[in-house]
Parts: structure tokens; sequence; C-alpha cells
């Protein structure tokens, strides 16, 4: 096994960067290529097919089946001129990735031979065999039916030859089995309540739009040293490795120039995302050694999403070409970063105002403000939910770490902004304000910097932080599909606002006038949610213990942490807002339970084979060496020279035996462990006991795998190290 590590090493010293083409010299002249965008519809679309599009990409509507026949005439025209064979629809499935089954254009032609041919039916509607996808119990596997049907407001694309038309993916009696139906649905409410509260502002206002903007973090591992741990290849992370001595402890690598091979990978990758209209614009090395980050500029967050899920997929595929293997695990390393996705969130107006970017008076700070206050608000009462949708078995390892958002959910606003919200505090009276009260707080409203951006504090530990002209939601998981916090996000932020109106209209109605009603319940709003404002260091240990002090919750399991959907308030909540169905809910709580399950559960069996099958026999023939070796020190050596000289050998047979007793009975312990969790019907109790009963396992047995890996002879050390994973390429 040795000679695999070695093998592989040897491999990565013979690697040379690849030489990338660029498809052009300007990326606007080549830009989207692989799109069909509007410019593609208008060249390949009648004037009333290419309406029909327009007007489903910007308000939602339905593209019925008339016209979706004209659209997949000009759609297939354009695919076979541009070497598509194939189409598919392409989908998020609760799983973590995308989904896809491919059809040839081909159907047989009259009088023999076949055909090119796609229809309106085929482009709006198709039936996967929807079995083996995760729904939490919604359709037993015996109602294999579920369907995949049109989102007309993402664009298709090909890639590799096959036409992809982005989905949503629901069950046969209506329920969502994606992420993208009930995000659409997000985005639909945020749409309607921030539109109506946009109207006290500014009554040309008919449209909101969702913006996202992701920061992907990633890491890239040699293919051949990748190969050589069965743990990286079946868990996504190391289950044991020694610290290196060096790691990143100099803070060398963040923002450092980047590797030729590493630099070769990011150019391949940019013009293929280019190709596909995905605006990647920054890449930098991050904080650990071979962690990386990718990030296009922001888009529609529907648009957006369909592109993080796409450019992960192509990641993947361009790794294989450079020799790497890209990791997405939250945590795959112990010791070093892990990997988030922070997602930039914001709301734009169909009239070209950011509502979360001060304006230049006081009537559009005061839209400013109220935006702010009643996300700051929703994130309070909504803090068991959020956590709920960035949770994961990956996560959890950031989660808490001296390196990641906290498990805390926390609002960071700045100095500018905080002071604010201070301001209006004390200046909102209770009775009626007098002219002059008015005046005074709305000057001061109006001298909020037009640009906080530039001199905003960047608390980089808050997972929930204003950066100028957006939040930027940094617990998400860098494996996750930015759906999951986007659909819990935009419902909470949109049911707030819908409430909000409620309270203003009420006032209004009692004859308060507008700006002081809206003045009023922003003052409550503030008052009520202050707990959750905090702008200092979200790692240290004061923060946990005066959050417990402002009655914030911190859960750290993760099966409790999930359970939160599935709360009434939650259930009340989604439904009212019509984004996700009891059902629904149930649902996905299941499929995030088991996953988490199945995930420390696929742990728990590699590391229990690689303890037993590659450690311990390696741990016990260096011992034999070291054994022999005493034995013919006993031979050539007088008695007392022999103790001198062999004592510490003796010192490192016992010690390297009593890992390797530690090591299997713990495995054995383990095994039982997972026996009794096993047979546990109930999937939050079975995820529960996986939590409290297998989980602790893991560590304690990789804490003498590690152990042995400083004793035993480097030469016989099967798995690649960590200063070899985390430094050669
Ligand atoms: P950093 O937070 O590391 O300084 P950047 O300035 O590179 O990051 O921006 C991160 C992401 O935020 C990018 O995708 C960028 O386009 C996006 N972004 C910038 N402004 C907004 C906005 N108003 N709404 C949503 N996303 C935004
Ligand atoms: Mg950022």
């Amino acid at each position: 096994m040795a000679e695999f590590r070695f093998k592989a090493l040897e491999a990565v010293l013979n690697r040379e960067p690849l030489v990338v083409k660029r498809e052009d010299n300007l990326t606007s002249d080549f830009y989207g290529i692989n799109v069909f965008d509007r410019p593609k519809m208008k060249k390949y679309l009648s004037k009333e097919a290419y309406k029909a599009v327009s007007d489903a990409i910007d308000n939602s509507t339905a593209v019925d089946r008339k016209m979706a026949d004209q659209v997949a005439q000009g759609m297939k025209a354009w695919a076979t001129e541009n070497g598509a064979t194939h189409y598919t629809h392409w989908f998020h499935p609760l799983t973590d990735g995308t989904a896809e089954k491919h059809d040839a254009f081909i159907v047989h032609a009259e009088g023999g031979g076949v055909v090119e041919a796609f229809s309106g039916k085929v482009l709006s509607q198709q039936e996967p065999d929807a079995s083996s996808f995760p729904s939490g119990g919604i359709r037993q596997t015996f109602e294999a039916r579920g369907y995949t049907a049109w989102d007309a407001s993402s664009p298709a694309f090909i890639v590799d030859g096959t036409l992809c038309i982005p989905t949503v993916f629901i069950s046969y009696t209506g329920e969502a089995l994606d992420y993208k139906t009930p995000f659409l649905r997000a985005l639909g409410a945020v749409d309607k309540a921030a539109t109506a509260v946009c109207q006290y502002f500014d009554k040309t206002v008919t449209k909101v739009q969702t913006n996202l903007g992701w920061e992907q973090e990633y890491f890239l591992i040699d293919e051949a040293l990748y190969m050589a741990r069965p743990d990286l290849v079946l868990t996504g992370r190391t289950l044991m490795g020694h610290a290196s001595s060096k790691d990143q402890q100099l803070d060398d690598h963040y923002f450092s120039s980047i590797p030729t091979r590493v630099y070769r990978y990011m150019e391949d990758l940019e013009n293929e995302a280019y190709k596909l209209g995905i605006p990647v614009k920054t890449r930098h090395n991050e904080v650990a050694p071979n962690q990386f980050e990718v990030a296009p500029i922001f888009e529609e967050a529907n648009l957006a999403n369909d592109h993080n899920q796409l450019l992960m997929d192509i990641m993947k595929k361009i790794a294989r070409r450079h020799k790497f293997q890209v990791l997405f695990h939250e945590k795959p390393f112990a010791g070093v970063n892990g990997s988030g996705k922070h997602n930039n969130w914001s709301l734009t107006t169909d009239t070209g105002v950011n509502l979360y970017s001060p304006g230049r008076n006081p009537k559009s700070n005061l839209q400013f403000l109220t935006f702010v206050i009643n996300t700051v608000k929703a994130v309070y009462d909504n803090q068991d939910l959020l956590r709920a949708s960035i949770m994961s078995a990956g996560n959890a390892h950031r989660l808490g770490a001296n390196e990641a958002p906290p498990s805390i959910l926390s609002v960071f606003l700045g100095t500018e902004v905080s002071t604010m919200l201070n301001l209006m505090e004390e200046a909102v009276v209770d009775r009626k304000m007098t002219p002059d009260e008015k005046t005074a707080l709305k000057l001061n409203i109006g001298r909020i910097p037009e640009i906080i951006l530039d001199n905003t504090d960047r608390n980089r530990t808050s997972p929930f932080a204003f950066t100028g002209n957006r939040f930027e939601f940094r617990a998400v998981g860098s494996s996750a599909n930015c759906a999951g916090a986007m659909i819990a996000l935009n419902t909470v932020v949109a049911a707030q606002l819908e409430q909000f109106k409620v309270e203003v209209d009420g006032l209004i109605e009692k004859g308060v006038k507008k700006d002081e009603a809206i003045f009023q319940v922003l003052k409550q709003l503030i008052i009520e949610s202050k707990a959750i404002r905090f702008d200092g260091n979200g790692y240290s240990e004061e923060w946990v213990q005066e959050a417990a002090k402002r009655g914030l919750t911190n859960v750290k399991s993760v099966p409790e942490a999930i359970s939160a959907y599935t709360r009434k308030d939650v259930k009340k909540l989604f439904e009212k807002m019509d984004v996700l169905s009891e059902k629904e809910l149930e649902s996905r709580a299941e499929v995030e339970y088991e996953k988490f399950t199945m995930k420390i559960q696929i742990e728990a069996r590699v590391l229990g084979d690689l303890a037993i099958n590659h450690i311990v026999p390696t741990a016990v023939e260096y011992q034999t060496t070291l054994l022999t070796n005493v034995r013919n020190l006993k031979e050539v050596f007088s008695p007392e020279e022999f103790e001198s000289l062999a004592a510490g050998r003796k010192e490192l047979i016992r010690e390297i035996g009593g890992h390797v007793s530690a090591i299997k009975a713990k495995v054995k312990e383990m095994v039982e462990a997972r026996k009794v969790a096993n047979v546990i019907e109930d999937t939050i109790e079975k995820a529960k006991a996986y939590e409290l009963t297998v989980q602790p396992y893991l560590n304690d047995i990789r804490y003498h795998i590690d152990k042995l890996e400083l004793a035993v002879d480097n030469e016989l050390w099967p798995l690649p190290k960590y200063r070899e994973l985390l430094f050669v390429k």
C-alpha cells in the first residue's frame, strides 16, 4: 500500500501545467456562446415566441403550449447547429448536485432512417423515473412518477453536446422535490411583499428582484494523491492525518501568487464559464494551503444559483483535465480552514434602486432603513430556521470552529447603520411628533453617507453581515445548494415585510401620517430585534456567553438544528407565504436527517475499513521490525548495553501496541453503536443516535491513528500525509 502513496507522489512530481487555449482574445467576444440567451432567441424565434419567453423571464408568466412548440423549434435549430445531439431536463434534486437524463434528438423518419426532432411538449415537461431521488417519504418508490417542468426564466445551455433545459422537479401529486420550485416561490413572495412596501416611497415600482452573488471556496488536490486516499474519495474529507508541521500559521497562502498548475486550471474554468454565460470575476488563494475561491458578478438569484450549480459541476470536470480533484466539502482537513459559500444578497426595484443601498435624500434613506430593519427583525425572529437552512454534516465542522461563522445567528450592521438605528430609537417618540422633531429626524436620516461600502468595517466573523449595499449570509456551506439558504431568507424577509405593511397601514387607518407610521413601526422593530445585532468578534468565548444572556439560540447538534423546519410556527410561516407546504417541509427535514445519518454512517464504515485494513497492518509490520531489531540487539550486546540501547525501542513497541489495541477495540464498539442506531425507525432519533453514539468514535479512532502516523516509519505509511496533500502540486 505504501507503494501506492509513493507512486502518487512520483506522478505529481512529473506533472506539467496544461496549456489552456483561450476561446478568443476578448471575453466579450465569446461570452455566452453556449447559451440560448436573448440575442440568440431573437435570431432563432418568431417575434411572438421571443416575447413569450421574454415575459416569462421578466414577469414569471407561463409559456403556453403553442408558443412552447415554436420555442422548441428555435432551440433545436440553435442547439443542433452548435453540435448538440442530445437534450436533457436539468434539475436540482435534494442531493446537493444536479441531475440530468439525456435523450437524443432523433425520432424515426417516415420511410426509414431518423430525423432530429424536438417539441414544445418535450421542452415543457418530462417524466424521469424519479424513484431514486430523495423525497423524504413524499413519493414512495412504487409511486416512481415525478415530473420536470421547464423554468423558462433561466436560459437553456449546451454542455458537451447536450442541450440542458433548467427545470423544476415535482411529484405527481404536485409537491416540490427539488430546490428550484420553492426557491422560485420564495422569490415571488419577496417580490410581492417588497413591491408593496416600496409603494410607500415610490408608486412607480412594480417589481422587486432578488440578487445573489455567491463566493465559492474550494480545495484542489492532485488527482493521484486523492486516489490514494480512500477517505477523500468516499467521504470528501480526510478522516485521519496528523497535522502538517507547517500549514496556515504563516498566512502565506491567502492572496499569494497562484501556482502555475492551479492558475491554468482557473483559466480553463473561466473560459468554460464565460462560454456558459457565467460572469466569474474574481479568483484568489484562500487562507488554507491549496484552498481557493471563485466569485462571479452578482445576478438575479435564480439564475445565479443555476450558475453556481453548473459551475460546481464543470469545476469537477475541468479539474480532471488538469489532474486535480476539486473538494467542495466544508472541512476536508482538520486543523486548517474549511470552505464556505458566502451568499451576497440584495433586492433591487425595476426602477433601478438597490433597496440595501443608502440613497441620496431622507426619503430614499428611509426606504433603505426600512428594508434593513425589517431584514434584521426577520433574522431575529427566525434564527432557528436560518440555521436549519445551512446546517449539514459537513458544515457542522465549520460552524463554531474558529474560522467560520458561529452557530449563533447574529447580524453585523457596522457603525454607520448601527448609529442610525440607535438614533431612530431615541428620536421617534410615542406621541405625535412635532414638525421640528420630524424635520430633525429626517435630516439625520438624510445624513447616512451615500457610500458606506468603502468604509464599512469588514467584520469577518459575523454569519450575517451588512456590507454596504447588501447582506452577506456567510454561514452557507461550500457544498450546499445556495437555494436552501435563499429559500429560508427570502421567505422570512417576505413575511416580515408583509407584517410591516399591515402594521403601518393599521396606523395610517387610525389617522397617523404615513411617514410617522413608518417611523413608529420601525422604532418598534429596532427595539424588538436589538438582541441579534452584534458588531464584535463572533468567534470569541465572550460572545457565546453574551448571546446566551441575550436569549439567542445556539444549536450545535445537526438533527436538532434541522428540526426547526418542522416547528409549528415555521410550518405556518411557509404555508402562509406559499413557499412550502407542511408536507413538503416535513419531507425536507426527513431528507436532511437521512443525509446526515448516511454521511456519518459512510464515514464510520470507511474509517473502520482504513483503520483495520490499512493502518493496523502497517503498524504491526513496523512493530515486528522493531521486535526483530530488539532481538538482534540482545544477541549482539551485553545485557547492560542492551538495556540502554533497546529501552526506547521497547517503549515504542508498547506505544504502538497500545494504539493498535485501542483502535481495534474502538472500531468494534463503533460497529456495535451503528447496529443499535440502524434499527431505530424514526429518522430524527436515528440521526441523533448517529450524532451522539457513532460520530464521537470518528475522533477517538482518528486520535490513535494520527499518533501512529507519528510513530511509524514514513516509508511504510500507506496514505498520503497532510503535508503532501496540502503542499505538493
Ligand atoms: P468580498 O466580500 O470578498 O469583498 P466581493 O466584493 O468580491 O467580495 O463581492 C462578493 C460578491 O458579492 C460578488 O459576487 C459580487 O458581485 C457580489 N455583490 C456585490 N454587490 C452586490 C449586491 N448589491 N447584491 C448582491 N451581491 C452583490
Ligand atoms: Mg464577501
